[in-house]
């Protein structure tokens, strides 16, 4: 008598779109490109043992508890699995779901709740931001910012240290980079973000100064905010939809024919408006349409033939951010367009396209995890000798660099648009 066929388990639990989990076939190949499984060596902090994770919470296998929330919160939603992975398994947006599941059904310690509360009013509201930093922007231009970093509280401390120096940050000027217009480059929007526009205007200024001189026509937003990553990365879905929502009507309104951003997370955030927005009745064809406008600047730059280069010789090293690289797939572009500048000499680091620990607020949520990546990539990028460390998001910047002060490591850590406007004066 044929053994009577064994059904399928099926999901109990809305955790994440559940056929997605059966891309995954196990093999482990995205293992060694985990920067959590590289540290704790656990399956469960690997991308194979957090969807094993995802799967058991869908069909009730697995109960969400501390444990199983924390496998998933360790998670720096670098999608370094997702380059490695021969299926084609999309982790980003199992992730972000099972994190929004989390959020919803999990009752949080006290301590970690604040913490995820004030990550949420604060980062993504720049208005807030600005009011949060200008006593301290006050304290750095009396030379106090050292006194308060040690007498502040340690879990203070932590963020204080995270900030960069805030009176400092210059756009070059003006006339330095703009050019004329060529209308066959087309039209561009630099988005300027939340935290960006607030800790790193220059690379907004910077990035718009490089692109004109290009030939490119560049557009203003009548207003930008957050793009949705920062709640989309804390499991904070609603509030994320929200701000897709106002950000593809407002792209949409401009009408420029590239997007790009400073900070390659939300840039990456926004080429996923199409697939985030899919089901919304009134904006899906918008938001698929805005989506696939997002660029980067080495992209746009190195179609334009304007010479970079100031005659100054420049050791100059590479990291690759994870949303541009594991998102964006954009990594050759910003190393040609380092290359191309006489004087440069660019040196590959070791690991250059493993996550640096900042992955939006992780480094507040996850200090000792991001502190250990941290320092890896600084060894790494110490090993270059080089000069200069250029990346392509503030966050990973401020991450760098907090390391290297805490070193006192002499490397200068810069935006790419920062360098090139350096590089281009
Ligand atoms: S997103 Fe990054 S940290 Fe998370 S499982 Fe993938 S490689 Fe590991
Ligand atoms: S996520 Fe991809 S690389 Fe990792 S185990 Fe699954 S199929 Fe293999």
């Amino acid at each position: 008598m044929a053994a009577a066929a064994v059904p399928a388990p099926q999901p109990v639990h809305d955790v994440v779109d559940y056929n997605l989990l059966f891309d995954c076939v196990h093999c482990g190949l995205c293992l060694e490109a985990c920067p959590t499984y590289l540290v704790a060596r656990t399956e469960m902090d690997s991308p194979r043992g957090r969807i094993y994770l995802m799967k058991s919470l869908a069909e009730g296998a697995l109960e969400l508890d501390p444990w199983s929330a924390s496998h998933l919160d360790l998670c720096l939603g670098c999608r370094g699995c997702e380059t490695a992975c021969p299926s084609g398994v999309h982790y980003g947006r199992l992730i972000e779901d099972a994190r929004s599941y989390v959020e919803t059904h999990y009752r949080r310690p006290r301590a970690e709740r604040l913490r995820h509360w004030l990550v949420g009013q604060l980062f993504p509201h720049p208005a807030r931001l600005r009011v949060l930093v200008a006593p301290l922007k006050l304290a750095e231009r009396l030379g106090l910012r050292p006194v308060i970093e040690r007498l502040a509280p340690a879990a203070t401390r932590r963020w204080l240290e995270l900030l960069p120096p805030l009176a400092a940050r210059r756009p070059l000027a003006a006339d330095a980079l703009d050019g004329q217009e060529a209308p066959e480059a087309g039209s561009v929007v630099v988005h300027h973000g939340c935290v960006t526009q607030v800790l790193a205007a220059s690379e907004n200024i910077n990035s718009e100064r490089l692109l004109r001189r290009a030939g490119y026509r560049v557009l203003k937003l009548s207003r930008t905010g957050c793009c949705g990553a920062l709640d989309l990365h804390a499991g904070e879905k609603a509030r994320a939809l929200r701000l897709a929502r106002a950000n593809v009507a407002a792209l949409k309104q401009c009408g420029a024919q590239a997007i790009i951003s400073a900070a390659s997370g939300c840039a990456a955030a926004m080429a996923e408006y199409g697939e985030l927005l899919k089901h919304d009745p009134q904006l899906a064809d918008d938001a698929r349409e805005v989506a696939a406008r997002v660029t980067d600047l080495s992209s746009l730059l190195l179609k334009s033939n304007r010479p970079l280069g100031n005659g100054a010789r420049w050791r100059v090293t590479y990291h690759d951010s994870c949303h541009l690289a594991h998102g964006l797939r954009v990594r050759e572009q910003p190393r040609q367009l380092l290359r191309s500048i006489p004087g440069v000499e660019l040196i590959e680091m070791a690991d250059a396209d493993l996550c640096c620990g900042s992955a939006g607020s992780y480094n507040l949520t996850q200090p000792e995890m991001s502190r250990t990546l941290a320092r890896r990539k600084v060894d790494n990028i110490l090993a270059t000798a080089a000069d200069y460390v250029v990346m392509g998001n503030p966050g990973c910047e401020f991450q760098v660099a907090g390391e290297l002060r805490r070193r006192n490591a002499p490397v200068r850590v810069m935006h790419l648009a920062d360098f090139l406007a350096l590089a281009t004066k």
